[in-house]
Parts: structure tokens; sequence; C-alpha cells
């Protein structure tokens, strides 16, 4: 969700003038993009703003911004907090930061824009990265949410939940095709809603018509809610071959009793069935969920619920996190807080079983052959530091259920073909690692007749 605003931040800096830079030193405007879903990312946000203060006193024009859900949440207090700050601006007021930072320019005021108001379309035909992925993009189809788990801060931060009409998500991602993306990954706090309360299309039914769009490859959503998710959607990985093997489906808690205390309003029971449901349909679907350890009041037993849910389901991926206090949300005031030291322990040992489910899966797919899409140079030879002078560029893709896998263009046979990124890319997986896969191309999808690539075949 704050790739996508920063995304929309960067394009409506562009368009009044500003372009970005890769030194903050040379910056004349910084704007930082918070995330308040647990305390330790809000923790990280106001230790960058503190870091800020040295450069604002080496060059008093900087105008220093704060957006995104610590923004919406904090308001006037950021200014207070950090004195050097000139901008708060919440999460629905991205659309007018060109005004505001003119404004600041102008008059050298300081603002608070914390207004909750409609956010109108932002749409640009060729939208500039930060970073050099030309190929995958966020789309938001939602915003906010209604579902109040009471651990959670996004409603009060977001706002009640919105469906984007689906004629402008379409037409957003056609113009991001016609760009040159080839994966778009469909963002909301829960897709499985999409439409209901506007009356709009179903989630599965906006797939569909995304599904026809033409020079698309693949379809990605992120984020289903395991109440809402149902038979429609497992349909729907059958029935649309763009859509990735992949559902991210964060389940919390193994425990009913937590789960009840969390209002997540499913159990255990219903999860597995639903997981159980999927893998029928689709029995080589990765599953990955998030999961919080330490909510108030779990016991020994619900721990043990919980790692009794992950020994069932065997998730490819989790991302796990130490349940923290959050303002607003209702568990805060729950009693029976777990400490620091036991939430830790808990994590290490959800972690530890969690490693050898992602390890034995990450090493079921050596010998077999991944249709990867071409992203760019991986992160490590982009940025230079370990690239020899006579090495070979160092590929990076995703497989269709979401694993990183690396290769080398030098390894594929025969010299007609030249990996480009979006290009679908035939690996052979040699290698399996924690959080990446290893392997040797051995096909480039064709590309129109007479270019260079037509044919390209090595078994
Ligand atoms: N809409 C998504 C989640 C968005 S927040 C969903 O319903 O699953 C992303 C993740 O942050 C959550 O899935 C949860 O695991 C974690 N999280 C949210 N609030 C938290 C808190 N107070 N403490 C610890 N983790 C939290
Ligand atoms: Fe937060 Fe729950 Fe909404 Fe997800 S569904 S954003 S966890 S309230």
């Amino acid at each position: 969700m704050n790739v996508y605003d920063s995304e929309q931040i960067a394009i409506q800096l562009a368009a009044t003038g500003y372009h970005q830079t890769a030194s903050l030193e040379k910056a004349d405007l910084v704007l930082l993009n918070t995330c308040t879903v647990r305390a330790k990312a809000e923790q990280k946000a106001f230790s960058f703003l503190g870091r800020l203060a040295r450069l604002k006193k080496k060059k008093p024009g900087l105008i220093v911004g704060v957006g995104g859900c610590v923004a919406q949440q904090e308001g006037s207090n950021i200014l207070k907090r950090v004195p050097h700050v000139d901008l708060v601006f919440g999460t629905r007021a991205i659309d007018r930061l060109p005004a505001l930072i003119s404004k600041i320019e102008e008059k050298r005021c300081r603002i608070v824009d914390v207004a909750m108001t409609e956010i109108p379309d932002l749409l640009d035909p060729a939208p500039a990265r930060a970073d050099d992925n030309l190929v995958s993009r966020f789309v938001t189809i939602m915003r906010g949410c209604d579902n109040y788990c009471t651990y959670c801060v996004v409603p009060y931060v977001r706002g009640r939940e919105t469906s984007r009409d689906p004629d402008s998500i379409v037409d957003e991602i056609k113009m991001l095709v016609d760009a040159g993306i080839r994966e778009v990954t469909l963002l909301g706090q829960n897709v499985n809603s999409y439409g209901k309360k506007e009356g709009l299309l179903s989630f599965p039914e906006l797939l569909a018509r995304v599904q026809t769009i033409e020079g698309l490859s693949r379809i990605r959503f992120t984020t289903s809610h395991p109440k809402d998710f149902d038979q429609d959607l497992i349909d729907a990985f059958q029935a649309n071959d763009k859509l990735c093997k992949h559902i991210h489906l964060p389940v919390q808690s193994g425990s009913n009793r937590v789960l009840k205390k969390m209002n997540r309003k499913y159990t255990k029971e219903l999860y597995l069935d639903k997981v159980a449901k999927l893998r029928d349909t689709c029995p080589d679907i990765a599953i990955t969920s998030d999961m919080i350890v330490g909510f108030p009041g779990e016991s020994d037993s619900d721990f043990e619920d919980t790692l009794d849910l992950m020994r069932k389901v065997e998730f490819d991926g989790l991302f796990a996190f130490m349940y923290s206090d959050r303002p607003n949300a209702p568990a805060t005031q729950f009693k029976a807080k777990i400490s620091e030291a036991d939430k830790s322990e808990r994590l290490q040992i959800l972690l530890e079983l969690q490693n050898t489910y992602t390890k034995r899966k990450n090493e079921a797919l050596i010998g077999s052959i991944q249709p990867i899409l071409a992203e760019g140079f991986s992160k490590k030879q982009s940025s230079g530091s370990l690239v020899e002078p006579n090495q070979v560029a160092q590929w990076t893709g995703r497989t269709s259920t979401n694993k990183i896998v690396n290769f080398y263009q030098s390894d594929l046979p025969g010299s007609c073909c030249e990996i480009i990124p979006g290009k679908i890319v035939h690996v052979k997986i040699d290698q399996a690692y924690a959080h990446s896969l290893w392997g040797k191309p051995v096909e480039i999808e064709p590309t129109a007749a007479g270019l260079k690539g037509e044919n390209c075949y090595a078994a």
C-alpha cells in the first residue's frame, strides 16, 4: 500500500517540477512516507526524521514533509515533536501535495493536512519509479478497511473501506501495460470484499476483466481475509491463466480463543478447511501468511495451537510479528500483556519451524523448470558492489508462486537470445537457499516475429 502511495507522491511531485534524486544531501524536498501498523515501523520513521535535523541546519531552505499513516495518526503532534518538519500530510492528502508544497515555498509556513476527504483517482500514463523495476507494479483497487481487528490501526488511519470503479482500475492497468508493465499486483486490505458495499463487480469478476487486458502476463493480489475467502476465488485460480499461483492468506493465530479476541471472525478449523479446498483445486499453489505472537492473554497452549496450525498447513513463507500496542486499537486496553522476552522467544520458535518448511519447499523445486518473469539485474548487481570486472549480468525474477530466482544470461545455450526485463524466461532450478533459488535459463518466451530471440530453445 505504501509503495503505491509513494509512487503516487512521486507522480504529484513530478507535476510540480521536482524530480527524484538518489542523494539525500542534494534534495531540496524530503518527503517521508510512513507506516504505523507496528510500533517498530513508527519508531524507525521518527529516528529517520531525527537524523534530518543536521541536514536542515546545513540547508535551511530544505522542506521536510511527513506523510502516510503516522502523519494521519499524529497530525500536529509531529510538528511539536520534530521542529524541523514543515509539512504533515495524511493518507488522503496526496492529490493536494502540489498546492501544499507551493504554499510552503511561498510563505515558508508549517502545514498540517490530515483531512479524510474522498480520494480522486490518480492516474499517470508512464509513471516514474525510484527503482529499476519497470516490469511489475502495484495497483490499488480499494482503500481503507471496515474489519476492525482489535490489534489493528489501519481502519483509524486509512478510513472506511471504499472500492475503486472497475473501469478506472482497468484503464490504469492498460496504461501501465502500454508503458511496458507485464505484471500487476492488485492491492486492498481485504480484496475479497471488493465492490460489495458499492454494488460493483465481485473480486473474481474484476479478476476476469483484468485477465482480458492484452499484453499483461501476470496478475497478483494482496491481501485476502480468510473470513471472506470463498470458492469463487478458489475457482478463479483455475479459470484465470494469468493469475499467479500464490495467495497471501493472513491467519494471525492458530488459537480460536485468540482469533475471537482479535475479532478475525473465523476459526482455526475454518481456515484449515479453506486451505484444503484451495489445494484440492490448485495443488501447486503457494500459500503465505502473517502471524502475530504475544497477543494479550496468549497462553502457552494458544501458542501451541499456532504451531499446530503451521504444522498442518506448511506455509511457503510467513511474516511473523511480535504484537505491539497501537493507538486507538482496542487490544491496547486488553489485560494480560505478554512480556517482550516471551514474545521474542515465541517468535524465534515460530521462525525456526517456518524455516524448515520454506527450505523444504524451495528444495522441492530443484530440477524443475519454472517460468520466471525477468525483472532486471539483481539488487546486489545493480548496486555495483559485488560485481567483478568481467562478471556477467545476474538476472532476477519470480516464479508464479512468488519465489525469487536468480540466473545468468551467459548460461542460456545459443547466442541468439537476449534476456530483457518483462520476458518470461524458463529456468531450470539447480540450487535452493532460504530466501531465493538459483537456476539456468533454458528457454525464453518468443518475441514478435522477426525480432531477436524468436525460436530460441535449448533442451
Ligand atoms: N489487511 C491485512 C493486514 C494489514 S497489516 C490483513 O487483514 O491481513 C499487516 C500485518 O501486520 C497484519 O497481517 C498483522 O500480522 C500485522 N499487524 C497489524 N497490527 C499489528 C500489531 N498491533 N502488532 C503486531 N503486528 C500487527
Ligand atoms: Fe487491519 Fe484487520 Fe483491516 Fe487487515 S482486515 S487492515 S488486520 S483491520
